[in-house]
């Protein structure tokens, strides 16, 4: 008899890590870029990460052992691939990374509004767990090699925490842009 799969168990189809980045995120983190990505942006620097039948399959559990073992990191990226259409497991990644004290920062194709309007549960609460979002498709024709942690201008960098902080408060469309290069705070 098959039973459902705890946090650990769960399956993320990975494309690739770079365990210790300094380009995808304030401070060093450990990048999991997951597999399959619906988004098909022209200019993606990551093809390769599109087909949702390619790459490997890692436990959450495994994952999270890796990150545990390299006391220099301040966080966690996820990156694509799209990370949402891989909610459910990376749902499991983030609550243990923020438990461990991680900052959790998430890439994503989708706007944050998207994302918003799927009404997921797991997606919510991812939301409701990072740091840092980086929402919207890569655009080719507004590429600008100049900004920082995102490729086109259509991209944001949104500081979660701020943008909670703010609706929280009755602002209720508010996005609050990611500003400074150094530093996010991790409370709410
Ligand atoms: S969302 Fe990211 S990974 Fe997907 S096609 Fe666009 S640039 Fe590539």
């Amino acid at each position: 008899m098959s039973r459902e799969k705890t946090g650990r168990e769960k399956v993320i189809r990975v494309c690739g890590i770079e365990p210790e980045s300094i380009v995808d995120g304030p401070g060093f983190r450990y990048v999991l870029f997951v597999q399959g990505c619906p988004h098909h942006c022209h200019g993606c620097h990551n093809p390769e990460s599109w087909a949702f039948d390619a790459g490997t399959d890692m436990t959450v559990g495994e994952i999270f052992d890796q990150i545990m073992e390299n006391p220099n990191l301040r966080g966690v990226t996820f990156s694509g691939g799209e990370p949402f259409e891989q909610a459910d497991a990376l749902l499991e990644l983030a609550k243990l990374c923020k438990g461990a004290g991680l900052t959790v920062m998430s890439y994503s194709g989708y706007t944050l509004d998207e994302l918003e309007a799927r009404h997921d549960p797991a997606t919510d609460e991812i939301l409701s767990l990072l740091d840092m979002l980086v929402d919207g498709r890569y655009d080719e024709s507004l590429r600008n090699l100049t900004l920082v942690y995102c490729g086109s201008e259509n991209q944001r960098v949104i500081d979660m925490n701020r943008t909670r902080k703010a609706r929280a408060a009755g602002d209720h469309g508010m996005v609050v842009p990611y500003k400074s290069s150094y530093d996010i705070e991790i409370k709410i």
